[in-house]
């Protein structure tokens, strides 16, 4: 693990669509694959893989377990 304190740092590596809808608007759901680190750390330890979902129409985030 890094250090507590030290900056997250979040890359989007991937976009696409997802299954279901918006539980507030109805609207299309997106899912971003993103690569997070600490900013001050190289070894790859430091890396966590992150999905986060929002809708595309009122880009609220949401949770996986709406579906
Ligand atoms: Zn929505």
């Amino acid at each position: 693990m890094c250090f507590l304190g030290c900056d997250k740092v979040e890359t989007e590596v991937a976009r696409q669509q997802a299954p279901g809808f918006c539980p507030y608007c109805g609207g299309k759901v997106q899912a971003f694959d993103l690569i997070s680190r600490c900013r001050f750390c190289f070894l790859p330890i430091g890396f966590r893989f992150k999905r986060k979902y929002f809708c595309s129409l009122c880009s609220r985030r949401l949770v996986l377990y709406h579906f």
